[in-house]
């Protein structure tokens, strides 16, 4: 399964998408990570990549389209993947597509996990002392929100349109009612709950 989850930034994404591997045993792509892993390698990628992610914009399409055509062409990503992150762009969307239809690949379902703007800052800011984050600041994710809402709010818009399964998911709840109602919308709308998420995985973060 290629599993698109999708939503602003502060919305759980990486703290699902690491629970639903571990649960599915599906690897969790994190384009952000992959990034985060550059700058700390101070690779000539991650040189470039730094100052954009600090200042909360958009690594350009290219790039990331190249990051992630090299990251699924790996032996363990063949089965399927979480997408965390990535596409995040109506172009990357497409880029994906054509990419994935040449090996007669789609995404199966976008996870579109729904958090109000109010509850998403107060979570990043938490997660800024946590964490520290270069871009977790209170200006950069002013500008992550600005960007999300006119670039990659769109990208649900393109696999509705294009009649790819996208199921809403309420993420203010607690992570581990999250997780379960994800897992339960995997399953094709069998089990689910909170109890299954508490029962599939240990361990927590702070969103
Ligand atoms: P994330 O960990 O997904 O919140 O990503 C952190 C930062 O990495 C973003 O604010 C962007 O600067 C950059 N980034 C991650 N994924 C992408 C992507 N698909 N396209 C462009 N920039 C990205």
């Amino acid at each position: 399964m290629i599993i698109v989850l999708f939503g602003p930034p502060g919305s759980g994404k990486g703290t699902q998408a690491e629970r639903i591997a571990a649960v599915t045993g599906t690897p969790h792509v994190s384009t952000g990570a992959i990034l985060r892993d550059e700058v700390a390698r101070n690779t000539e990628l991650g040189r470039e990549a730094s100052p954009i992610m600090e200042s909360g914009a958009l690594v350009p399409d290219d790039l990331m389209v190249r990051i992630i055509e090299h990251r699924l062409a790996e032996p363990d990503a063949q089965p399927g993947v979480i997408l965390d992150g990535f596409p995040r762009t109506v172009p990357q969307a497409e880029a994906l597509d054509r990419m994935l239809r040449r090996n007669g690949r789609e995404v199966s379902v976008v996870i579109y996990l729904d958090v109000a703007p109010e509850m998403v800052r107060e979570r990043i800011l938490r997660r800024a002392a946590v964490d520290g984050r270069g871009d977790d600041t209170a200006e950069a994710f002013t500008e992550r929100m600005r960007v999300y809402t006119r670039e990659t709010a769109p990208v649900v818009d393109h696999y509705a349109a294009a009649g790819v399964r996208v199921e809403r998911v309420d993420g203010a709840p607690a992570i581990d009612e999250v997780t379960g109602r994800i897992l339960s919308l995997l399953e094709g709308g069998r089990g689910g709950g909170a109890e299954a998420g508490r029962a599939a995985v240990s361990g927590d973060r702070s969103q």
